[in-house]
């Protein structure tokens, strides 16, 4: 056999009128009609409802309940590790296109029958208008495995050049031993498929735990996964499990493998854990984590203005800044930085936040109050600096959903907090620098920050690019020349980045996968 050329799943536009629109409309309309859901585990193919209930609200309209859910126990966990291990003979001895042709189906199936409905599930679920739903839940998700199969088969197909006579060497890319633990983030429903999909595509089994507030969609995901073919057992599906429960994973001896997305302290957290139970295990566990970001945008003199204000605006605000990648901090140059605040105050008045159903809506709710909390308490912050200015929002109401106006924060301080603190809100703080200092902010914006997950440089000039692509070498694991720093797309630039940031193994490509396996060296001679 050989995998399908893989491209990358069109995106819709979901424009006025428009067949796409009324289907997504309906879907929306009908999980509506549902809510509040209940969502159970899934342990062994089995639905399990514990009764340890936790509720996901919508965060646009916060009084409303999308599903109340069920917390896995410290006894279901351990049902979940051994059922894990029972499947796991029978998946790992699966041969690969079997496999693949799961991923592939289910790929097929959230592209065309549940398209809207993944996509509504996002959209009430975690806070994303109808464009954002689309780049995640339905395109990145399929490119994913779409891509995932393709990646997969031509790092199998890696094998060594030589052989003397009468031997064959071969490499055998085996499944880790044990299981694999996957912890997914609340803001893309994509990467919980990815999380844990990868290993399992791989030959792995793995225990799911997908962040609360993407409880639904995480489910939804899950259960097409279900439908493609998965076997029981082999995706065991754990929402919600409190931190000494998670320690009881971490503890196991079985422990093979930790796939994570989120924050840079429970990263370590876990990191810190593993290694306190190092004794415990049979084999060193792969430690594989994408964590936080402060991402900047820096622009040369010679940069095109209209292009740092769209990408700015994009890259800072989209989804409300909640992706890892947003922009959050910038570098502009004073001969262009009139005509880019005035272009940057001009589209901010263009910006209008509000439900996610409302199709006319840029910019929605953050997640829950516990990030409303955070992000207002860094604009409280910057309203008292005496460097800091805020030129455009700084507004914030949590009546109805999680509201936080774009916020736009001019610092003489280019080590401001908010410069260099995670804020994962939509808040973005601008430095303007000398234009005749470009190197030295280069090495300003190339040492100052614990993370490095993404950056972009806006040049027109050849030798400035060079100059900054060479000195911010290792502040990104995804560098973008004239474009936004967000929106990584599957198969074209893998994702992750270093520092504080992760391990950088880069999500959408083989690297990614080579970490779920181990490999065997046979030499067979005849
Ligand atoms: N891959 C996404 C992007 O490039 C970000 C993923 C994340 O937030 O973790 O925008």
């Amino acid at each position: 056999f050989k995998v399908p050329t893989v491209a990358n799943e069109p995106t819709k536009s979901y424009g006025p009128g428009s067949a796409e629109r009324a289907g997504l409309q309906a879907a929306l309309k009908h999980l509506r009609s549902q809510v509040p859901l209940d969502i159970p585990c899934i342990v062994n193919g089995e639905e399990i409802r514990t009764g340890i209930m936790e509720k996901q609200v919508m965060p646009h309209e916060h009084k409303t309940v999308l599903c109340n859910y069920h917390n896995a126990d410290e006894a279901l966990v351990v049902k979940a590790i051994d059922g894990s291990l029972a499947a796991k003979h029978d998946w790992e001895n699966t041969p690969f296109y079997d496999r693949a042709a799961i991923f592939l189906k289910a790929a097929d199936l959230v592209a065309t029958k549940y398209r809207y409905k993944i996509m509504a599930a996002t959209m009430l679920g975690q806070g994303k208008n109808a464009w954002q739903a689309e780049i995640d839940s339905a395109a990145e998700l399929v490119d994913f495995w779409r891509f995932g199969v393709k990646f997969a088969e031509e790092l199998y197909a890696v094998q060594p050049p030589q052989n003397a006579v009468a031997t064959w060497n071969r490499t055998e890319y085996r499944p880790l031993e044990g299981f694999v633990f996957a912890v997914s983030p609340f803001n893309f429903t994509a990467i919980g498929g990815n999380l844990a999909g990868a290993p399992v595509l791989m030959g792995n089994v793995c225990l799911w735990k997908p962040a609360p507030a993407a409880t639904y969609a995480s489910y939804v995901v899950y259960e097409i996964m279900r439908e493609a073919g998965l076997p029981p057992g082999v995706i065991q599906f754990i929402p919600g499990p409190a931190p000494e429960v998670v320690g009881q994973v971490l503890k196991h001896p079985e422990f093979a493998a930790l796939h994570f997305t989120g924050s840079t302290h429970v990263f370590r957290k876990l990191w810190r854990d593993i290694g306190n139970n190092i004794e415990h295990y049979k084999s060193y566990p792969r430690i594989v984590g994408e964590t936080g970001g402060q991402n900047f945008h820096i622009a040369h003199k010679s940069a095109n203005v209209t292009s740092v204000i769209n990408n700015t605006i994009r890259a800072a605000f989209e989804y409300q800044g909640q992706k890892c990648s947003a922009c959050s901090r910038c570098y502009f140059p004073d001969n262009l930085w009139p005509e880019i605040k005035a272009g940057l105050l001009k589209a901010h008045t263009r910006i209008h936040v509000g439900g996610v159903e409302d199709f006319k809506n840029f910019a929605g709710p953050v997640i829950n109050d516990a990030s409303f909390k955070k992000v207002k308490s860094y604009i409280d912050w910057a309203k008292d600096d005496t460097d800091s200015e805020i030129i455009a929002g700084g507004t914030y109401d949590d009546s109805v959903g999680y509201y936080i106006q774009p916020t736009i924060i001019v610092t003489s301080n280019p080590k401001s907090r908010t410069m260099m603190e995670e804020i994962f809100g939509p808040v973005v703080t601008i430095y303007v620098y000398k234009a005749s200092e470009y190197e030295k902010t280069l090495d300003l914006v190339a040492h100052s920050s614990a993370y490095a997950l993404t950056g972009a440089l806006f040049s027109q000039d050849r030798y400035a690019t060079i100059l900054g692509a060479n000195m911010l070498r290792h502040a990104s694991g995804n560098f973008y020349i004239n474009d936004k720093c967000t929106g990584a797309v599957v198969g074209q630039q893998p994702f992750s980045g270093g520092r504080a940031s992760g391990t950088n193994d880069k999500a959408g490509s083989a690297a990614i996968l080579s970490r779920f396996v181990s490999p065997r060296s046979i030499k067979e001679t005849f």
